[in-house]
């Protein structure tokens, strides 16, 4: 079961007594398409309330739930709404946070990109994986470098970080796939498994520039501890 934000809900209810959901955009839990579910809720209730509809894409159906019904100020009744199955969200790598070399600007964008990927809008996704890229290639060069063409950045790299040849292979690649989404072609406009390879490759990225590191740390210092410890004995 998972919780339906009130932004993927495309149209509520006309009534006066309850706002709730007429219209949800959401991912199938059954075949993963994000579709509209149309609800019609056919009876009334004050504390909880269900009501299923087929998705427009495999047929299947997913149930809904309208539960934890309160008052507001306007003297409407709001609620939460949740669906079931559950499609899995990807979410961002673990252990990514801000530091001094990852922004708060690099983590919403990266938020960004995986929330766009959930959608299903994948032109959208790949866009923003190669918008990111961008962020970590300027963090990684100095101010001089950061405003030639990324292809160009990504060849003047090899010289500033630690980026070996299958990393810089891997960056190019999301930077190809992000233009495939950028620039409008009839015939080529990238798909699930285009932007699921490009989205992936960002996570091996970010994990290997930015958690691996850290990682590496800890393990130091736990042994250094370690060590310390049977020194004391
Ligand atoms: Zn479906």
């Amino acid at each position: 079961m998972r919780f339906i934000e009130p932004k993927n809900i495309a149209k509520y209810q006309d009534s006066n007594k309850y706002k709730i959901a007429k219209s949800v955009d959401f991912k199938c839990g059954h075949c993963s398409r994000t579709v509209n579910f149309l609800l019609v809720w056919d009876s009334y209730n004050e504390s909880s309330m269900f009501t299923s509809s087929r998705c427009s894409g495999c047929g299947e159906e997913s149930r809904f739930y309208f539960v934890e019904i309160k008052e507001n100020e306007q003297e409407t009744l709001t609620g939460d709404l949740y669906i079931s199955p559950s499609a899995e969200l990807r979410r961002i790598a673990d252990g990514v946070e801000i530091t001094e070399k990852f922004s708060s600007s690099m983590l919403r964008a990266y938020n960004s990109a995986v929330n766009v990927y959930n959608l299903g809008e994948w032109s959208g996704a790949v866009v923003l994986c190669r918008r990111l890229l961008e962020g970590i290639t300027k963090s990684l060069l100095p101010e001089s470098e950061q405003n030639k063409p990324l292809n160009k950045q990504l060849e003047v790299i090899a010289g500033h970080a630690e980026l070996q040849k299958p990393l810089l292979t891997l960056a190019h690649a999301i930077r190809i796939g992000g233009n495939l989404g950028a620039h409008f072609d009839l015939e080529r406009e990238p798909d699930e498994v285009v932007s699921k390879y490009i989205i992936d490759m960002l996570d091996y990225l970010i994990e290997y520039l930015y958690v691996l590191p850290k990682r590496i740390e800890e393990l130091h210092s736990h042994i250094e501890e370690l060590s310390n410890k049977n020194s004391e004995r």
